[in-house]
């Protein structure tokens, strides 16, 4: 590994001025994907600027009757939080599907948030792809296997790597980004970006010198809300597939729904059409069915992971049962 400078931040201001000052500096949150990178030759940055003492470890209630999470909290404390399991089950699901008690120990929100494609091209130094700045993608005539199925317009065909993600932009979730020009919120449907020949080096709008530094989730109002998430093996694994419904109800039909999937595009991936046979129609098998076929419609599968569209409408379909309280597999 490179030599490389650590700096311990007190603040968010001492910590953007760190990631200012000169030459390449990435933060570290609980390092499992940013020390592995530097491992690997991946990224080598001249500093690495520790935000767990800078940024926020714990989630409050706020005024509105949401909730403010910290990026510095950790992914067990949010699981274990004596309110957000309750309040928004989708997130506390997401949040205990993640890895192993020992990731979800060490990795903290704002790490998984940010966290770089598992894309095993990009993870290899020997395949200096357009994500590394190189002239290529490597995918779609190799093993893309577990790459995109929707957004495949390139120019590169990663899928977004975190679970949190997913449920934040279902339940319509807000992110307070600081940085050397001062604070700013966006959506969580915002900060996420499609590939394009311009910015293909990175996945959000995050400038160099700008952290994330708080999620802000809206009062939940009447909702019903599920997750369900599919891998390869039931270990610590990446998924294959995974969705997030969050539906207001009025009465007894959906008055408004989000429909989230997770590792099938660069972005978490919503479907407006899975949210359009949602809506007027009560949450039931049927509906969940119906749903979960407008969800897929649209896929564009690689050359090797056309099995993905079903497993991504199994999951759609199992997390409207989840909202319903249907039991599933
Ligand atoms: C075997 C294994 C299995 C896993 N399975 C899953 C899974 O199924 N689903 C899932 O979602 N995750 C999974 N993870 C990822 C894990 O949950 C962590 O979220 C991830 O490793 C990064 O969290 P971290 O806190 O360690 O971040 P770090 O490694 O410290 O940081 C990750 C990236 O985010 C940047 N960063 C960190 N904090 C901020 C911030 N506040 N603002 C801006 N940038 C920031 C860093 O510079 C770095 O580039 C898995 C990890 C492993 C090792
Ligand atoms: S999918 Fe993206 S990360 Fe993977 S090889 Fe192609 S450009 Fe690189």
């Amino acid at each position: 590994m490179k030599a490389f400078a650590y700096i311990n931040p007190a603040n968010e201001k001492e910590a953007v001025a760190a990631l200012k000052s000169g030459g390449t500096a990435l933060p570290l949150a609980g390092g499992m994907d940013l020390l592995a990178r530097m491992k690997d030759y991946i990224q080598q940055p001249d500093r690495i600027v520790n935000v767990k003492n800078a940024l926020e470890t714990t989630a409050v209630r706020t005024p509105d009757g949401g909730m403010k999470i910290g990026a510095a909290m950790k992914i067990i404390d949010l699981l274990e939080h004596r309110e957000i399991p309750r309040v928004y089950p989708a997130l506390a699901a997401a949040a205990g599907e993640i890895g192993t008690p020992q990731i979800r120990n060490s990795g903290t929100v704002g790490g998984n948030i940010n966290q770089r494609p598992r894309c095993w091209y990009f993870r290899n130094e020997e395949f200096v792809c357009f994500k590394k700045g190189g002239n290529r993608c490597f995918s779609p005539a190799g093993e893309n296997q577990f790459h995109a199925i929707f957004g495949n317009n390139g120019p590169s065909h990663i899928v977004h790597p975190s679970n949190l993600a997913v449920p934040l932009l279902a339940y319509g979730a807000r992110f307070r980004i600081f940085g050397s020009n001062g604070e700013r919120q966006v959506a969580a449907s915002e900060y996420f970006t499609m590939p394009t020949p311009q910015n293909v080096q990175k996945e959000n709008i995050l400038a160099d010198d700008e952290l994330l530094t708080h999620v802000i989730l809206p009062p939940p109002g009447n909702v019903k809300s599920g997750f369900y998430e599919i891998r390869y093996k039931e270990s610590h694994d990446w998924p294959l597939a995974f969705a997030a419904v969050v539906a207001t109800m009025n009465g007894n039909n959906v008055g408004s729904a989000r429909v989230v999937l997770g590792a099938v595009a660069p972005v978490p991936w919503r479907s407006e059409d899975a949210e359009r046979a949602l809506v007027g129609k009560p949450l039931n098998e049927a509906t969940a069915t119906a749903a979960a076929e407008a969800a897929v419609r649209a896929a564009q599968p690689l050359s090797r992971n056309g099995y993905k569209v079903q497993i991504a409408k199994t999951a759609v379909k199992r997390a409207i049962l989840q909202a319903a309280g249907i039991k599933t597999a």
